[in-house]
C-alpha cells in the first residue's frame, strides 16, 4: 500500500510514461490468493487491474486508486515432455517458459523480448519468431484456469466453457484472471539457423522492395522480417564498425530441422539488394535469439508503439517508412513482419484473435527520455501511418495499441474483428464478467451495458 517501502517499485512498469497509484497491490503467490484479491476488490468496490509482466505500453497493469492483482509471485512452469504440454502460471515471463521448455528440447511460440509477460502477450494473441511454423501463443492453448469476477475458479478448453476459451484466445484480460495456462510445446532447438543481411540507409528502399516481393512466397519454415534500426546493436551478425549506426537488417530464420538445403535457401535471401554485410549462422534459441533484443528495450524509458496492418507494401509505403526512419530524432526501430503460415491455419471465426489473413504488420517501437517529446514524437509516428493511405488494412494488434488510441471505439471494434465478432465478445463478457469488473484492458463492455465508452463501467482506465 502507499507508504510501504516497496510500493513505488511495485507500481513501476516498463513504460516510464505510466505513473499510476493503485490504492493497494496484492502480490499473489497462488490461485487462492487471486480469488481473495478479486473478492476483496468487489467487497470494497475497487476497480481491478491485473499485472502480468507489466509490459503493456499503455500501462494496463495498473489502475489509479484501485486494486492491482500482481501475478509476479506466480511464475512456475512444469513441462510434461512426453505429452508435449507445459503448465505455466499466469505471472510467467517469456524467459521462464523458454528456460523450462528448452531443457526438454521443446519450445512454445511466444514473443521476442524475454521479460514480456506471458499473460498479456498470450491473451492478446502472441506473435514471435516461431509464429509462421507453430501459430500464435494463443493457438497453442489447451486449457486455461481462470478466476472469474465472482471469485469462482473455472477451466476453459475446447470442450469445457468453449465460449470462454474462444474469447480468451485474443480477447485480452477481459474475462478474468488466468492463473494457469496449459500450452502445447513443439520440438525445437537448441539452435536456430539465422541468416542476416545488413543495408546502409541509402540501400534500404531497394532491399525492402525485394523483401516485399519475395516474402509472401516463402515456405512456412522460414520467418523473415525487416528491422530498421536507429542504432544497430552488437548482434553476432552486425560488424563492429556498424554498431551504433543506422542500418536495415533483413533477418531470416529457419523454423524447423535445418539441413544444407535450408542453409542454402536462407543464404539466398541474404543476397537481395546490395547488402553491406551478410552472415548465416546457428545461434542458441532459448538463451540466444529469444533474448537478442532485450537490451534494446530496457525498463524505464518513455516508450511509444504504433502498429498497423498493411494490405500491401508498395513503393509509396516503403518510401514513407524509410523517410521516417532516416529522419527520426528518437531512438528505437521500425519493424516489418511478413506473417501468414500457421497463423492462417486457424479459421477467422475460431478465436477472438482477428485479421489472420493480413500479410504485413508494421510496428514502430520508439523511445526517448524527455517528457517534452511525448506528444510531438507520438504524433510523428501516427502521421506517418496516416500517410500510408490505402496500404493500411482494417484492424490493429491489440497488444501494441497505445493509450492515445483508447477513445476510438470504432478502431477497437475493428481490432476485435468487426461489429459481428465484437458483439459475440460482448455476449461472452456478459456471461463471465457482467459487472465489467475487469476493465483495465482493451475493454469489451458486457452486451447489455450500452454502446461502449461513456458508460461508467466500461470506461478505459488505460486511456
Ligand atoms: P501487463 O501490462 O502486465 O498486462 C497487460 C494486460 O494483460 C492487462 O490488461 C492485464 O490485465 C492482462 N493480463 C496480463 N496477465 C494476465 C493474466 N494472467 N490473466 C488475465 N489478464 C492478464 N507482443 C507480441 O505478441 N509479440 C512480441 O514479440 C512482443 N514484443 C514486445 C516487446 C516489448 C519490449 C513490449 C513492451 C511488448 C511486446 N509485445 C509483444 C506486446 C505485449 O504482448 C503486450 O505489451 C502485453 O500486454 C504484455 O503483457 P504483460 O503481461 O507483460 O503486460
Amino acid at each position: 500500500m502507499p507508504g510501504d517501502s516497496d510500493y513505488d517499485a511495485r507500481r513501476t512498469v516498463w513504460n516510464a510514461m505510466v505513473d499510476r497509484r493503485p490504492a493497494a497491490i496484492a502480490v499473489c503467490t497462488s490461485t487462492l490468493d487471486v480469488v481473495h484479491a478479486v473478492r476483496a476488490a468487489r467487497a470494497e468496490g475497487l476497480p481491478v487491474s491485473v499485472r502480468g509482466g507489466g509490459h503493456s505500453v499503455s500501462g494496463q497493469a495498473l489502475c489509479e486508486g484501485g486494486l492491482t492483482i500482481d501475478l509476479s509471485g506466480m511464475r512456475r512452469v512444469t513441462v510434461h515432455a512426453s505429452r508435449g504440454v507445459v503448465e505455466a502460471q499466469g505471472g510467467c515471463r517469456l524467459a521462464d517458459l523458454d528456460r523450462a521448455t528448452a531443457a526438454h528440447g521443446l519450445a512454445v511460440p511466444s514473443g521476442t523480448v524475454s521479460e514480456t509477460g506471458l499473460g498479456g502477450l498470450a491473451l492478446g494473441g502472441g506473435t514471435g519468431w516461431l509464429t509462421r511454423s507453430f501459430g500464435l501463443t494463443c493457438d497453442n492453448f489447451e486449457v486455461c484456469e481462470v478466476v472469474l469476477a465472482d471469485g469462482r475458479v473455472v477451466e476453459a478448453s475446447p470442450t469445457e466453457r468453449a465460449d470462454l476459451f474462444w474469447a480468451l484466445r485474443g480477447g485480452g484480460g477481459n474475462f478474468g484472471v488466468v492463473t494457469r495456462f496449459r500450452l502445447r510445446a513443439h520440438r525445437f532447438g537448441p539452435g536456430i539457423l539465422v541468416a542476416a543481411a545488413l543495408y546502409r540507409p541509402e540501400e534500404a528502399s531497394e532491399a525492402l522492395a525485394a523483401y516485399a516481393s519475395l516474402a509472401p512466397g516463402l515456405p512456412r519454415t522460414i520467418g523473415w522480417h525487416a528491422s530498421l534500426k536507429k542504432r544497430l546493436p552488437p548482434y553476432p551478425f552486425v560488424p563492429a564498425d556498424r554498431v551504433g549506426r543506422p542500418g536495415l537488417l533483413l533477418i531470416a530464420m529457419w523454423l524447423g530441422d535445418a539441413d544444407d538445403r535450408a542453409a542454402a535457401q536462407l543464404r539466398r535471401l541474404t543476397r537481395v539488394g546490395r547488402p553491406a554485410a551478410r552472415e548465416c549462422l546457428v545461434l542458441p534459441f532459448a538463451d540466444g535469439v529469444q533474448q537478442l533484443m532485450d537490451a534494446e528495450f530496457p525498463d524505464g524509458r518513455r516508450y511509444y508503439t504504433k502498429q498497423a496492418h498493411l494490405r500491401e507494401l508498395d513503393e509509396g509505403a516503403i518510401g514513407e517508412i524509410v523517410r521516417f526512419w532516416t529522419e527520426m530524432p528518437m531512438c528505437g526501430e521500425i519493424v516489418l513482419l511478413g506473417l501468414g503460415g500457421a497463423l492462417r491455419d486457424v479459421p477467422e471465426s475460431d478465436s477472438a484473435f482477428s485479421h489472420r489473413g493480413c500479410p504485413w504488420w508494421l510496428e514502430f517501437l520508439l523511445h526517448w527520455q524527455d517528457p517534452r517529446w511525448d506528444a510531438p514524437y507520438a504524433r510523428q509516428a501516427r502521421e506517418t501511418v496516416g500517410r500510408l493511405g490505402p496500404c493500411v488494412a482494417p484492424g490493429t494488434y491489440l497488444n501494441m495499441r497505445n493509450a492515445d488510441e483508447a477513445a476510438d471505439v470504432r478502431a477497437l471494434t475493428e481490432a476485435y474483428g468487426g461489429p459481428e465478432k465484437y458483439a459475440r465478445l460482448r455476449l461472452v463478457k456478459s456471461r463471465y464478467d457482467p459487472g465489467n469488473d475487469f476493465r483495465s484492458n482493451w475493454n469489451i463492455p458486457p452486451a447489455d451495458s450500452g454502446p461502449g465508452l461513456g458508460n461508467r463501467r466500461s470506461e478505459q482506465p488505460a486511456g
